[in-house]
């Protein structure tokens, strides 16, 4: 790798979104950089309101900013909640990157997810597969918010000379993960259901057919991945953020009894949905730029059970 081309250090860094999963993972990984992290509270700062944000920004006027910020959940909220799924996610990328154009960030890094590619695009799914074809249903009110993220971020680059970058991370796991069954993601799902069959000596039930296959990345590696991109790139199309290979949920449910230590009955729950058949990430791009992830499937649900037993993350 040559000459740094952005340098993080002595900068004013906003980590948008800094309780959740990936923001306290950017801010964990921040702290081995010399830069300055500044955060704001949920009580003192709605980043869906625009005038807010803007005042808020002007106040503290960040130089770099990183947009973790988004209202997530896994495959059951997005199809209920899908109002709260795509106006929020839609106003929180309009006021923060309204407003870092507005004080002259000098450069911000939206998170997206690889939700935005169509459902069947081609694996491993490039980032020219984006709107190439229709979406997943069940959690397209997230996945439209989030390529319109990507496009304001492109239309401010376009239009204004503001060099905002966009990230598509995979499926991410890890510590501060949401254990609440109605809202979490598969991974933490399957970390909570295995656990307690373990104490009950029960069943584990596997959500939709077990056969959609998901790729994963550890939280922490994710994080790594968004430092390495502020530094080293700046263009207008988005980068995938992934692992490089996927597994079945079954196999994954299979890996998490192995680190769990339980090895009692499993079934599937066909009443639930299977969502897309397969997300696997093509990350050749961000390959070519230096960069690929540092921990094993294995290793990493071992840390996310470890977590969980310490009651680190949410819906616990
Ligand atoms: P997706 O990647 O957007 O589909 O989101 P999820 O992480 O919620 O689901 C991934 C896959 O895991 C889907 O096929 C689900 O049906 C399956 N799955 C199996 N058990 C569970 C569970 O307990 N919770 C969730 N959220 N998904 C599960």
């Amino acid at each position: 790798m040559g000459a740094v081309p952005f340098e993080l250090i002595g900068k004013r860094v906003w980590v948008a979104g800094h309780r959740g999963m990936v923001g306290s993972a950017i801010v964990r990984r921040l702290a081995s950089e010399a830069c300055e992290v500044i955060i704001a509270g949920r009580d003192e700062l709605d980043l869906t309101d625009q005038r807010a944000v803007l005042g808020w920004m002007h106040n503290q006027r960040p130089e770099v900013v990183v947009l973790a910020a988004a209202r997530v959940g896994g495959i059951l909220a997005n199809d209920s909640m899908p109002v709260e799924f795509l106006r929020d996610n839609l106003l929180i990328e309009t006021s923060v990157l309204t407003g870092a154009e507005s004080v002259g960030v000098e450069k911000l890094l939206f998170l997206g997810s690889s939700c935005i590619y169509p459902k069947h695009a081609a694996q491993p799914i490039k980032e020219e597969a984006l709107l190439t074809g229709p979406l997943e249903p069940t959690n397209e009110w997230y996945a439209i918010a989030k390529i319109a993220g990507i496009k304001l971020a492109l239309a401010y680059r376009r239009q204004y000379g503001c060099d905002f970058i966009s990230a598509m991370p995979t499926n991410l796991y890890g510590p501060g993960d949401n254990f609440d069954l109605n809202a979490s993601h598969v991974m933490p799902a399957l970390i909570r259901k295995v656990h307690e069959a373990k104490l009950s000596g029960g069943e584990v039930v596997v959500w939709g057919s077990g056969t959609p296959r998901r790729e994963f990345l550890y939280v922490d590696d994710c994080a790594d991945a968004c430092v390495h991109l502020l530094r080293h790139y700046s263009d207008d199309s988005h980068v995938n953020v992934g692992s490089g290979s996927d597994v079945s949920i079954m196999e994954l449910t299979r890996l998490v009894m192995e680190v769990v230590g339980y090895n009692g009955p499993v079934v599937t729950d066909p009443s639930k949905p299977d969502g897309t058949p397969r997300k696997l990430m093509d990350n050749g791009k961000l390959a070519g730029l230096g960069w690929t992830p540092k921990t094993a499937l294995r290793d990493g649900v071992a840390k996310s059970y470890a977590a969980f037993l310490n009651g680190e993350g949410r819906g616990l």
